[in-house]
């Protein structure tokens, strides 16, 4: 359940300014909240949430071409090369529901691929950074639970499904992804403090960076997300 003042949260109607500030970007480690707060802000903003990874288990489970290239750096808990997401991303963006605004969840994930958006021309109006300690991370990852089918993100503990194992959303089968084992985790946060995390910098360096320490509960996170986007 959100709490009071975040079912309250006012954000100000069109023409209030918001509709300078709808390109996000969330940025911060694997499992440190990124896919469930996404989700949050799409719902309140009503603007899409891009999720670089879903597109690719997409991918991997259809089998496409983009899949079989992906499927063996996922797996390992290695980043997918930089051509083949800035692909996805340049045509996920370029579709018509993207024309308000977006929040792009797990992208960018190294520098060529921030430049790559500046060289796009596509005008990102806030970054913010979810911040939660390494520990905490390897705790947290291993309730982490997707729906199979449509990608929506639960944990056992801080966002569990209504019925065990079935997807709120699309009665979907929720399940581990294959990456969250313990020690692709290890893997993943290697990646992340190398090769994502000079992102911080990148942004803040542009003047548009904002960083959240991620709270134990989906609901204070959230609260502190939606008013760094206000601010
Ligand atoms: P995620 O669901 O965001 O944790 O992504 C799962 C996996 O998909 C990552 O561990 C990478 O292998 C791959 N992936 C997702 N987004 C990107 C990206 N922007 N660049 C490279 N690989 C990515």
């Amino acid at each position: 359940m959100f709490s009071r003042s975040f079912l309250f949260y006012k954000f100000p109607p069109s023409g209030g300014g918001m509709e300078n500030i709808m390109n996000l970007i969330l940025l911060g480690a694997p499992g440190a909240g990124k896919g469930t707060q996404a989700e949050v802000i799409s719902k309140t903003l009503g603007i899409p949430q891009i999720s670089t990874g879903n597109i690719l288990r997409e991918a991997v489970k259809n089998g496409t071409e983009c899949g079989l290239k992906a499927k063996s750096f996922m797996d390992s808990g290695a980043l997918v090369p930089d051509d083949v997401v800035i692909g996805i991303l340049k045509d996920r963006i370029a579709e018509d529901d993207c024309k308000n605004g977006f929040i792009l969840d797990g992208f960018p994930r190294t520098v060529p691929q921030a430049e790559a958006l500046e060289a796009m021309g596509v005008r990102i109006d806030k970054v913010i950074e979810i911040d939660v300690p390494d520990e905490d991370i390897k705790n947290r990852i291993g309730g982490r639970r997707v729906c199979e089918k449509c990608g929506a993100s639960y944990h056992v503990s801080f966002k569990p499904t209504k019925v065990e194992g079935i997807c709120d959303s699309c009665g979907g089968n929720t399940v581990q992804r294959k990456d969250d084992a313990p020690e692709t985790v290890i893997e993943r946060l290697k990646t992340y403090h190398e090769t994502t995390a000079p992102l911080v910098d990148f942004y803040k360096n542009l003047g548009k960076l904002t960083t959240v320490v991620g709270k134990p509960t989906v609901e204070a996170t959230s609260e502190l997300m939606l008013a760094a986007i206000k601010a």
